[in-house]
């Protein structure tokens, strides 16, 4: 399914996931893949119009979870609209675009997925979790808050 370079990065994300945890005070949003498995609950502060922590607890295949972990150090400290342009960059490469390297850094990695397509819903799990959670804490009657 992928060269082995590729193969290495989504092995060494999946085995040595970055950022896992829940943040106290954070917005919360549990998600699944249920065809595939997969599981997530993301943990999100959002500091103004900035991302400034996502963990995550997750479980199911190495694509789903080692997704995660790129995506949670890809996303912190950006805006809400610089997360939305990776996330299009990134839905773009799994849609067999040629990816823009410099801008996705690890997530290349996971350009072979463009070639199951019953796959593409375990790559952007996460992705689609944190814009559930962007848009609960963009209404007025969520707290939101930084989670210092
Ligand atoms: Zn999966």
């Amino acid at each position: 399914m992928f060269a082995d370079l590729y193969q290495q990065i989504i092995l060494e994300h999946y085995r040595h996931p970055q950022n896992v945890g829940v943040v106290d005070g954070s917005l919360q949003v549990r998600n699944e893949h249920p065809s595939c498995g997969d599981k997530v609950l993301l943990s999100v502060c959002v500091d103004g119009d900035t991302v400034r922590e996502v963990r995550f607890l997750g479980e199911g295949c190495s694509i789903s979870q080692a997704s995660l972990s790129m995506m949670t150090e890809a996303v912190k400290g950006l805006s809400v609209d610089e997360v939305r342009g990776l996330y299009e960059k990134f839905r773009e490469m799994l849609h067999g675009h040629e990816p823009d390297e410099d801008a996705l850094g690890d997530m290349v990695s996971l350009q072979g997925v463009s070639r199951f397509p019953a796959r593409v819903p375990c790559a952007t799990l996460g992705w689609e979790t944190l814009f559930r959670a962007l848009a609960l804490e963009s209404h007025e009657d969520n707290p939101g808050q930084p989670c210092e």
